[in-house]
């Protein structure tokens, strides 16, 4: 009797932002299939390598609607509600200058009115305080501080096992990396792949030095209090040659960002000292971050460290092994101007948990070629979204940090003109939002009148109310497309100026 088994055991490596709501996808899901009579327990651990879940620099994070409704269904949304802000219009200028180029307004809602939700913006740390906190105590426990997953042995098909530096072992059923862009699950995924295939593991200690991600930019970042004369909800975009700048004002702070372009891409971890940040800062000190404000004007009111990195950008081909599954900045990183990064790392975990539901409903008791079939479909079903994901963040950051003439031109002369903001918000963002995934055994419970279908909707246990929100939305989406532009003149539009775009985007 699947009652009288242990309980399945999902392990998690890392408890960054995708770990921690992990942690209460599992934590439902195992209360969801306490539930059914003759079903499988489960339970799960968390393996956080710091002794803390909140990042040493805050920056900025963006919401999208789709992880407004994931947070919905597991009761968090009104302790979200209350760290977020708006933001209002994006206003870009040039950077060298301050000279104000476009300005794109009421993007937020057009989001709102097509999808329910808004995007909004929250302090990083705010967010994994919230995730964290916000776990019963018993789910809590599971979340292990200071366990730096280090080795992994896959047990015959039998299990998983995960040794952390502190020599503390865990065995599981299934392990999920979450462990980011340096992710060892991953490289020790590759390391027994490879030994299973009967090739040479290329790296039999797993290098941390390298990454399968290449970097083009490096970021300078800090956060300010609200500065005068930048209202709160304008998010200032100062756009050059190689540089970028932005501020966004919240109501309680403001977050300020340099990107900056690398001499030379680089798969190689770089970590940068206070010399490093300094050189940039004497590199830039007189480059605009807003009209008004130079790089050195916002530093005199820094709050807090400042924090330089690469962003790297890339996805990998192995995202699963045996029973170990990638998610996360672990299997793709997206350069964050477009703010998607974490968003999608949440869609990768709803859509494990769904495939493991179903799963373990049907088999309480998989084997490891039942787990890698569902593993592989979260793959196949993640990789074409992702894609498309992956191209929108390259082009956004080069879009405003030129790496060629080519872009400086389709910033001169045709980004001012074109709705670009808006058309790529409704015509590929917007199929991607209505698309994602939520938790399939979980209501939605204030999910607010919107135009586009959702693929899927929440479980429902009233189904009157439901088929209601169905025809309240058909309804909505037959007088819809009103944005003066129709999708065959926004497709037109949007395929010949990506075409011009992508002329240029190869020449990088
Ligand atoms: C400046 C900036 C702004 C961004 N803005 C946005 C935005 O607006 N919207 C958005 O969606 N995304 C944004 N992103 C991207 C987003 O931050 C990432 O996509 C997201 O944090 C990935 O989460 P993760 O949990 O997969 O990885 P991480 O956040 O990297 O977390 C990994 C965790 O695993 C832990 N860990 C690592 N190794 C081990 C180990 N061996 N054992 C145990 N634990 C380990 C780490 O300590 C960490 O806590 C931004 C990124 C940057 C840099």
């Amino acid at each position: 009797m699947a009652q009288d088994q242990e309980p399945f055991h999902i392990i998690i490596a890392g408890g960054g932002l995708v770990g921690l709501s992990a942690a209460h996808i599992f934590d439902s899901l195992a209360a969801e299939l306490a539930a059914v009579p003759g079903a499988r327990k489960v339970k799960f651990t968390v393996l956080e390598a710091h002794d803390t879940v909140t990042p040493f620099i805050g920056s900025l994070l963006l919401l999208y609607p789709p992880s407004f409704r994931i947070y919905d269904q597991l009761g968090l949304l009104p302790a979200i509600n209350g760290l977020v802000d708006d933001i209002d219009k994006t206003v870009t200028f040039t950077a060298g200058t301050g000279a104000v180029r476009y300005v794109d307004e009421s993007l937020a809602e057009l989001v709102q009115r097509r999808h329910g939700h808004q995007f909004k913006v929250l302090h990083r740390p705010r967010l994994a305080e919230c995730l964290y906190h916000g776990l019963s105590d018993e789910a809590r426990a599971n979340v292990l501080l200071g366990k730096r997953v280090m080795n992994v042995k896959t047990d015959g098909g039998a299990g998983v096992e995960v040794i952390c530096q502190d020599g503390t072992v865990i065995k599981g059923d299934i392990l999920i990396g979450a462990g980011g862009v340096r992710s060892r699950v991953r490289s020790n995924m590759q390391r027994l792949k490879a030994a299973s295939d009967g090739r040479e593991a290329k790296d039999q200690k797993p290098s941390t030095n390298e990454s399968p991600y290449i970097a083009s930019y490096r970021l300078l970042f800090g956060n300010v209090p609200v500065l005068e004369g930048l209202p709160i909800g304008v998010n200032w975009e100062g756009a050059g040659d190689g540089i970028s700048t932005q501020i966004l004002t919240g109501s309680k702070q403001a977050w300020w960002a340099l990107y900056e372009q690398l001499p030379e891409p680089t798969s190689k971890h770089s970590k940068y000292d206070e010399e490093d940040k300094a050189r940039v800062i004497a590199r830039w000190g007189d480059v605009y971050m807003a009209p008004g404000y130079k790089l050195r004007d916002v530093l005199e009111h820094n709050s807090g460290a400042i924090g330089l990195i690469n962003l790297e950008e890339g996805m990998v081909e192995e995202w699963t092994w045996d029973r170990i599954v990638l998610v996360g900045d672990a299997v793709r990183k997206v350069e964050p101007h477009a703010g998607l990064g974490f968003n999608q790392g949440l869609t990768d975990i709803v859509t494990l948990a769904n495939k493991l539901h179903g799963l373990l409903l049907e088999k309480p008791d998989p084997s490891t070629g039942d787990l890698a079939a569902v593993f592989g479909e979260y793959q196949a079903e993640r990789h074409e979204t992702l894609h498309t994901i992956d191209r929108m963040s390259r082009r956004r950051a080069r879009q405003v940090g030129w790496p060629n003439g080519g872009y400086r031109w389709f910033a001169t002369w045709v980004l001012p003109y074109a709705p670009l903001a808006r058309v790529g918000l409704e015509y590929v963002m917007g199929p991607i939002m209505a698309r994602a995934p939520v938790a399939a055994w979980l209501r939605e419970t204030s999910l607010p009148a919107h135009e586009v279908e959702y693929e899927t909707y929440g479980a429902a246990d009233d189904e009157k109310k439901r088929a209601r929100t169905r025809k309240a939305v058909a309804v909505r989406a037959q007088g819809s497309g009103s944005y003066g532009l129709t999708l065959g003149t926004a497709t037109i539009l949007l395929a010949g100026l990506t075409a011009v775009g992508l002329r240029y985007y190869r020449r990088i």
